[in-house]
């Protein structure tokens, strides 16, 4: 098996630990723990001047940044790095989508245990040495479903690099077997430039374009128009005018889900977002992006 690297971005020393020790299990080489979205990013960076991408694993809730906001950070790096996201369990089924759609990779979601983890390294380990066998057309094609719920043709064709017509006929074998089914058609975002699916959705602040921010609680101060986060209003005093806030909805409000940029200090309620090709590393806007049509799959069991 091929052994890999690790950066655990998290904050619960309780968590780091027992991954730790389920990675060394697993005999991963190197393990990096890191505290914060900071600490993580720097140390992914270093880790790419000297040897493999790592797999991430990384908690959404983090003291300095938003988990999205670190999946940005490091997918802008190094777009095809795993990102494995931990989150407790309670989390809906559309978030996880929601994520999933953002870049990660796997979802993890806690508590896990051992087997959990295998599972996911597995998996991984699988893709990996199937990739590296280019002749084996139906084992590409299987282990790209193997990791999906629903593919599109337009994913098959440009993520394995096939022909549709040599993807066609392994298709209709497997929807003999009942492994998939026709799902209609659907249309994709692709890259206006090479017209790839291979498309990466980017979320950054709508001011300076930073990938670095976090999600807040935000207080505007009516009499003075400020907008901070709410810790920044200590002792129930505005940082900006030095006055009490008393009454809520008379003298302030509370916003929440807001979200503060790290690097300009902008905050807003919704993030900017553009994708980026996978192919040709085009940056685009949704205004440019060129919607493309084609046969959608369910994935049953493959
Ligand atoms: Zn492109
Ligand atoms: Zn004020
Ligand atoms: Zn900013």
């Amino acid at each position: 098996m091929v052994k890999y690297d690790a950066i655990i971005i998290e904050d619960s020393p309780a968590v780091c630990i027992r991954l730790k020790e389920f990675l060394q299990k697993l005999d991963f080489a190197k393990i990096h723990v890191a505290k914060n979205g900071n600490d993580g990013i720097s140390a992914f960076k270093e880790y790419l001047e000297s040897s493999a991408t790592p797999i991430v694993f990384l908690d959404y809730n983090l003291p300095d940044m938003d988990g999205l906001s670190v999946i940005a950070q490091i997918l802008d790096v190094r777009p095809e790095t795993r990102v494995i996201l931990q989150t407790a369990r309670e989390k809906s089924d559309e978030k996880v989508r929601e994520v999933i759609s953002y870049g990660a990779y796997k979802y993890l979601a806690k508590p896990y245990g051992f087997d959990d983890v295998r599972e996911i390294i597995n998996a991984i380990a699988r893709e990996d040495e199937q990739l590296g066998d280019a002749t084996k057309d139906f084992e590409i094609i299987r282990a790209f479903l193997k990791s999906h719920t629903r593919v599109s043709m337009a994913m098959l064709t440009d993520y394995t690099g096939k022909k549709k017509s040599d993807i066609v006929t392994i298709l209709d074998d497997l929807q003999k077997t009942g492994a998939i089914v026709k799902s209609g058609s659907v249309r994709e975002i692709s890259c206006e430039k090479c017209g790839t699916v291979r498309v990466k959705q980017f979320f950054n602040c709508p001011s300076c374009f930073s990938y670095n921010f976090k999600k807040e609680t935000v207080i505007e101060h009516y009499s003075c128009g400020n907008i901070s986060a709410q810790r920044t209003y200590k002792n129930e005093q505005c940082p900006e005018c030095r006055g009490l806030i008393k009454m809520l909805g008379v003298d302030y409000r509370v916003l929440e889900n807001f979200y503060v940029c790290n690097d300009c200090g902008d905050k807003f309620p919704e993030l900017h977002w553009d994708f980026r090709c996978l192919h040709c590393n085009n940056k685009f806007g949704i205004d440019q992006a060129v919607w493309r049509e084609s046969t959608d799959y369910k994935i049953i069991s493959v």
